[in-house]
C-alpha cells in the first residue's frame, strides 16, 4: 500500500516540489498551505495533490487539520515539515511581533506538526520527518537573527528526537538548503541577491526539485539507518 506524505507549505516554491515528487513515485500526499488560496487551487488542478488550508503555527489547528487528512488519505508515513517565512531586518531594529511570529511558524510548527503524528508513528513502526532547515541556521545571517535563530532550532528538534525515536523505525533528518530559487528568494533585493549568487561556489541558486530529491532519499527504505543528519544542498556556499 502507499505511504501516506504530509508536506506544510506544499503548494508553492520548495514544497510544492516536494509534493509533487512524492506524487510521481506514487506516494499519497497532502499538501498544506496557509493564506494564499489562489496557489494552492491552481496547484491542486495542475498536479492533482489534495491541499488543505490552516496556520501551522496553531496547534490546534494543526490537530484539527491532520485528523482530516488521516481520515481522507490514513495514517501520516512521512511529514515533511516545510512551511516557512522571513521577516528579515537588523536586531536592533526587530520588534517582537517580527521575531514571534518568525519563531512561531518556523520552529513552533514543529511541535504543532509533529507531536500529532508521532503516537501513530511510534505504534506502527515507521515514520519519516523531515524538517526543512537552512543555510543560514548553520551559520547565521545579517538581518536574520530571528530566522537564523529558528532555524538552528529546527537542528536540535532533529538530532534530539532522531534519539527518542531511532528504535521504533523512525527516523528524523533535516536539510538545509542553501538559496534556492523560489518566491521567497525572490523577494531579496536584486543588488543583495546578486551578491549572494557571487558567495556561491556553483555559480548559481539552488532548484526546488534538488531540494525534493534530497526529501525523497530520506523517506526510502534505503534510508532507514540515516538519523539525525542534516543534508546540505547549498552549491558549496557552507560547508560544515
Ligand atoms: P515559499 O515562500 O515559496 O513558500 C512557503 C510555503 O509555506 C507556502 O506554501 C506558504 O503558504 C507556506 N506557509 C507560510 N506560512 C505558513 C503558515 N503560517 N501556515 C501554513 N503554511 C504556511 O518558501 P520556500 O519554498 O522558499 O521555502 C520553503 C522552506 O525552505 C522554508 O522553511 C524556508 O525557510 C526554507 N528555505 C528556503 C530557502 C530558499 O532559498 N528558498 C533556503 C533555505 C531554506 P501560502 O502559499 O499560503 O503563503
Amino acid at each position: 500500500m502507499s505511504r501516506v506524505v504530509l508536506v506544510t507549505g506544499g503548494t508553492r516554491g520548495i514544497g510544492a516540489e516536494i509534493a509533487k515528487a512524492f506524487h510521481q513515485k506514487g506516494y499519497k500526499v497532502a499538501a498544506t498551505y496557509g493564506d494564499n488560496a489562489e496557489a494552492a487551487r491552481v496547484f491542486e488542478e495542475d498536479t492533482g495533490v489534495r491541499t488543505y488550508r490552516w496556520d501551522v503555527s496553531v496547534h490546534k489547528a494543526c490537530l484539527e487539520g491532520i485528523s482530516k487528512i488521516v481520515k481522507d488519505l490514513g495514517n501520516i508515513d512521512v511529514l515533511v515539515n516545510n512551511a516557512g517565512i522571513t521577516k528579515d531586518m537588523m536586531f536592533h531594529k526587530m520588534d517582537y511581533a517580527a521575531w514571534r511570529q518568525v519563531l512561531s511558524v518556523n520552529l513552533d510548527s514543529l511541535f504543532n506538526m509533529t507531536s500529532c503524528v508521532i503516537e501513530p508513528m511510534r505504534a506502527q513502526g515507521f515514520g519519516r520527518i523531515i524538517n526543512i532547515s537552512s543555510i543560514n541556521g548553520l551559520k547565521g545571517q545579517v538581518g536574520q537573527v530571528n530566522y537564523s535563530t529558528a532555524k538552528a532550532g529546527v537542528l536540535g528538534f532533529t538530532k534530539a528526537l532522531a534519539l527518542e525515536t531511532a528504535r521504533k523505525g523512525i527516523t528524523v533528518n533535516a536539510i538545509a538548503p542553501g538559496y534556492i530559487n523560489t518566491e521567497m528568494v525572490a523577494n531579496i533585493p536584486t543588488d543583495v541577491l546578486e551578491k549572494i549568487v557571487a558567495q556561491i561556489p556553483a555559480g548559481r541558486l539552488g532548484k526546488p526539485e534538488e531540494v525534493a530529491n534530497l526529501a525523497l532519499y530520506l523517506a526510502s527504505d534505503e534510508a532507514a539507518f540515516i538519523t539525525g543528519a542534516t543534508l546540505n544542498a547549498n552549491g558549496g556556499q557552507y560547508c560544515q
